[in-house]
């Protein structure tokens, strides 16, 4: 059974049986994995307390082919993340980048970016106060979308792909997957207009950049476009449970 050794992100944990739990984790090198920790469970374990949500580690993994659940041989914890289960802006941003990855990437399909861009997210939101923990949410949001290869077309129509230099408000439609110009936006009704300093939020945040100033009311006018965005791009039409939690949990701390 061939050892594998890479760096893994643990975005999800779940008990199985009375000793063991299952993990889904973001590996550097092998994509997604759903991994049974054996004895994870016991107070004597030896994975310790290492296997916390949003833990980044070194990992080995025992990988059968063919197999869904694979076994975690062992996990040396590099960065634990505590300070994301320490306030609940952070944790609820922090669950619903994870929901991203494991909803929106296939088995093979953590790229080393990607799987860089998760760690810069959390590590961002981890070291992020409070107050804007919603804005390091959607920069890492948006990031991660880029990387897995969908990022909104913002300078140029998504239709002809004719360059578009505009200060207004510029028509921007999920379906298309990003601004139009006008003439193309009569070929796509009910979108929405995105005005300039949106559009450069996206554009910025897609390459990893920060914004300084993002106030709630923007904050969360950007959550409600990444909610619509996700919906579009989403097959499957289930609901991001921790997208919800997310905007809702933004609500409950006011
Ligand atoms: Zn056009």
């Amino acid at each position: 059974m061939p050892l594998v050794e890479t760096d893994a992100i643990v975005l999800h944990v779940f008990d199985y049986s009375e000793t063991s739990r299952i993990l889904r984790l973001a590996t550097r090198d092998a994509g997604l994995q759903s991994v049974l920790a054996r004895g994870a469970r016991r107070s004597k374990s030896r994975f310790g307390s290492a296997l916390d949500l949003f833990a980044e580690g070194a990992a080995q993994l025992q990988l059968k082919d063919g197999r869904d659940l694979q076994t975690l041989a062992s996990f040396d914890v590099t960065r634990s993340r505590s300070e994301l289960g320490e306030d609940m802006g952070r944790f609820v941003g922090a669950s619903a980048l994870a929901e991203l990855v494991l909803r929106f990437s296939g088995a093979d399909d953590v790229s080393v970016a990607l799987f860089e861009a998760l760690a810069d997210a959390m590590d961002n939101l981890a070291a992020a106060q409070h107050a804007v923990a919603m804005e390091a949410t959607l920069s890492g949001a948006w990031r991660l979308v880029a990387e897995m290869g969908f990022a909104p077309s913002i300078d140029s129509c998504a239709s002809c792909h004719a360059l578009i230099d505009a200060a207004g408000d510029l028509p921007f439609s999920h379906t298309a997957g990003g601004v139009l110009c006008e003439r193309c936006a009569r070929l796509y009704p009910g979108g929405r207009r995105l005005p300039l300093d949106a559009r450069r939020a996206i554009a910025d945040w897609s390459q990893g950049r920060r914004l300084a100033d993002c106030d709630e009311r923007a904050a969360k006018a950007h959550q409600r476009l990444l909610r619509e965005f996700l919906q579009e791009h989403l097959a499957d039409g289930r609901p991001l449970r921790a997208f919800d939690a997310w905007e809702q949990g933004a609500l409950v701390a006011r």
